[in-house]
């Protein structure tokens, strides 16, 4: 197989990525610079649109499955061969910025549209995925579409969610167009050979560091907890205070308890968030006798993350039988961390010498579709810095040469990958 020929980043038509990512980003339902795009609305329909627009000029063969997943394929000279898929999502979570996900999507655009115009021709085929709901802001669930590939959701989960106006995800689907069979969501053994996702770094290390590339060597282990509690409730003038048993105010311990037990997991890398606190009947008059939390955990190490799951339950049941409320706990999510494939990371890191780029290994404290794609097939993925770290807000911004940079490694990578015959 011949060597693939050098894609430097100043190949990557780095305004037409900006102009890319900013269309994108007006397909929105917050006012600019915010982006609002929740699945199957009207934004991400319209976003949709504009993706196979963009697939079609770049000759790509595409295909979306019952849960609208969007492959789109470069056919290779041995289109028998399981592909390298590489892709991200474009759903983002209200309020949110134009960089999340969409760079890992445009920038296999830009990857293909660099290679086609050097010449190359791929032997496998190089596949873009674009994910569905990487976020879980409308049916609860964080990579609903990459979940479903990997298999890990039976059908029954699948037609268990519901959306908070009560749509199920079957109805919701059906409305959006998308009707195929969500058993055939899943992904046969052997499609891919690989999958690579490029994204942004979400954190502050490579823009301290002033590093252009982090090689992703794992992914941390998110997992998240939903806790009602059930006090009583009354008048807030008329119930005194040693006969309260004040939902809220249980809450309010538990939060504290949850910071305490992500400290004290025994692993640095424990992060324990309550990131949901809602509380009936919600009036200045009257006593909170409804609270639900929604608590996230998670590491790299699943030992220390369930150690702090289990910390948090006994705090809940302690803090229940004092105050007198009623606890419930439900685990909604546990997955596994994922390790990257060390003949990936290997690959990125012999393209970054290459093409001269730095580039440091890095944890993943983020989740990704690549940690569902890791029962799929060996994966990795390539982080670029991004301001301050910030993400999953307006001010969210990556430069354009950063961008560059990462796209220019991934064609590289992905170049490389469709080469390797065994
Ligand atoms: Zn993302």
């Amino acid at each position: 197989m011949p060597n693939p020929p050098l894609i430097s980043p100043t190949q990557i038509d780095a305004a037409a990525v900006q102009a890319q990512l900013e269309q994108l980003a007006r397909f929105s339902s917050a006012p600019a610079p915010a982006v609002t795009r929740v699945l199957w609305s009207e934004p991400d329909m319209q976003a949709r649109a504009y993706l196979r627009e963009q697939c079609a000029t770049l000759g790509l063969e595409m295909r979306e499955d019952g849960l609208g997943n969007l492959f789109a394929r470069w056919l290779g000279t041995a289109p028998e061969l399981p592909a390298v898929a590489s892709g991200s999502h474009i759903d983002a979570i209200p309020n949110a910025g134009m960089y999340d996900g969409t760079v890992g999507v445009i920038g296999v655009l830009a990857a293909i549209r660099a290679l086609q115009q050097v010449g190359f021709t791929p032997h496998r085929s190089i596949e873009l995925v674009v994910f569905t709901a990487e976020e879980p802001t409308r049916f609860g669930v964080g990579c609903l579409g990459s979940r479903a590939m990997a298999g890990t959701l039976t059908l029954a989960q699948l037609a268990s969610l519901r959306d908070s106006d009560g749509h199920t995800l079957e109805q919701a689907r059906h409305a959006a167009g998308y009707t195929a069979e969500l058993a055939h969501v899943a992904v046969p053994e052997g499609h891919y050979v690989a999958f690579i996702e490029l994204h942004i770094e979400q954190g502050p290390v490579l823009e301290q560091a002033g590093i252009p590339i982090g090689i992703v060597q794992k992914i941390a282990a998110p997992s998240s907890l939903r806790i009602t509690l059930t006090g009583e409730g009354g008048h807030a003038g008329a119930v005194l205070m040693p006969d309260r048993h004040d939902a809220l105010l249980a809450a309010a311990e538990l939060a504290l308890a949850v910071e305490q037990a992500a400290c004290s997991s025994g692993s640095p890398d424990t992060v324990g968030t309550t990131g949901v606190l809602r509380i009936a009947p919600g009036a200045v008059n009257s006593i909170p006798a409804h609270a639900v939390m929604e608590i996230d955990v998670r590491d790299t190490d699943l030992a220390a993350r369930d150690r702090t799951l289990a910390a948090i339950r006994t705090a809940t049941a302690a803090i229940s039988i004092r105050r007198g409320v009623q606890a419930t706990v439900e685990l909604l999510n546990a997955d596994p961390p994922a390790p990257c494939a060390p003949a990936l990371t290997d690959t990125v890191r012999h393209v970054c010498q290459t093409l001269g780029i730095a580039a440091q290994p890095m944890i993943s404290r983020a989740y990704h579709d690549s940690l569902f794609m890791a029962r799929v097939c060996p994966i990795t993925m390539i982080f670029i810095p991004c301001y301050k770290g910030y993400s999953h807000r307006p001010d969210e911004y990556a430069a354009p040469e950063a961008i560059a940079t990462g796209i220019a490694v991934l064609a590289q990578t992905l170049a490389h990958l469709s080469q390797v015959s065994a």
